[in-house]
């Protein structure tokens, strides 16, 4: 397996923040995996798993970030009236977009244009346009953090808003789905979705998306900027001037300004409006309160 020591994580982060990790470990198969949680107990090392890092600001990590974009392999099963896929954490989403789109599959095409691993979307529930990453899915394959795989159907499962029981609860290696065909074309609201994102959303720029979750009945776009954070700038990180929920690197952006904003605008908005807004983004610094120790859990 692949091993690297003492890596820059911004390039692996989709708003090119990071400071050092000690390891990054890409695991090519599910013994890999094993593999990088015994070596981060014997070390007592914190772990991290990490996909496409769309929903990832790292400062420094002093532990071993598991890479998943080796595994990467994919199944389709055609039952007629619909797709079973079997992915492995590292596919990327727009694969199945894609796929969802030249079978006219239902749902899996509204989430559309942004970046994030099968691994990653899983983790966060990504969702988009009322639909989520989960509302297809029959069951994941996971490892526990004693290296033990499981099964688990979707059922047995909890998931929410921006919310699943992963990575807390083990690695995901792999997830099956069933997308159903429909009969309707799929492609004229996937180019409107297409293109309301391009319209609203800061994609050409370094971010991680939505920097928090809405509040129950507010967008918290809709409050950030009723407080003064659109286009709200600190150092080399600022609140897009597009959407007002999410940050862009204007350079070379560092992990103490991320936390500087976040602490500003939650700030803000917790005096005009008594809400506290909850992070969306994962902030991963092992020797921070903001750390995320997840070996052995
Ligand atoms: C321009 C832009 C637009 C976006 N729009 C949306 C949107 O509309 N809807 C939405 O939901 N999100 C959106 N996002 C955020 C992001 O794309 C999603 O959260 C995505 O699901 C993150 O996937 P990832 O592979 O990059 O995860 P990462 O950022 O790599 O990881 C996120 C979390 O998942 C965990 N994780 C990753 N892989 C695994 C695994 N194999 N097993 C267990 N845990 C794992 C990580 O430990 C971490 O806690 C957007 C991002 C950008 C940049």
């Amino acid at each position: 397996m692949k091993l690297e020591r003492k890596v820059s994580l911004s390039k692996y982060t989709t708003i090119r923040v990071g400071g050092v990790a000690d390891f990054i470990a890409y695991p090519k198969d599910f013994e890999d995996v094993k593999e990088c949680i015994r070596i981060s107990q014997w070390e007592d090392m914190p772990l991290f798993v990490l996909g496409r890092g769309a929903n990832t600001i790292f400062g420094d990590f002093r532990g071993m970030v598991i890479n998943t974009k080796l595994l990467d392999d994919v199944k389709v099963k055609d039952l007629g009236y619909g797709l079973e896929v079997t992915a492995q954490a590292g596919v990327s989403l727009n694969t199945l977009v894609e796929l969802g789109l030249r079978e006219n599959l239902e749902g899996i095409y509204k989430l559309a244009g942004f970046p994030a691993t099968v691994g990653g979307a899983i983790a966060m529930n990504a969702g988009a346009f009322g639909y989520e990453i989960s509302n297809h899915l029959k069951s994941v394959k996971f490892m526990l953090y004693n290296g033990e795989v499981v099964q688990e159907h979707r059922e047995n499962l909890e998931f929410s808003y921006r919310r699943s029981p992963f990575p807390e609860k083990g690695i995901v290696l792999e997830a099956v789905f069933f997308f159903p065909k429909v009969d309707y074309p799929i492609y004229q609201e996937y180019e409107s979705i297409r293109l309301k994102r391009k319209k609203t959303q800061p994609v050409q720029m370094p971010t991680a998306g939505s920097t928090f979750k809405n509040p129950p009945s507010h967008s918290a776009g809709r409050l950030l900027e009723e407080v003064g954070m659109k286009g709200y700038k600190l150092g080399n990180i600022a609140f897009s001037e597009k959407h007002a929920n999410f940050l862009v690197n204007l350079g070379k952006a560092s992990f103490e300004e991320v936390i500087k904003i976040i602490d500003v605008a939650k700030r803000r908005v917790l005096e005009e409006f008594g809400v506290e807004l909850e992070e969306e983004v994962r902030l991963i610094e092992s020797s921070s309160p903001y750390g995320w120790k997840v070996c052995g859990a």
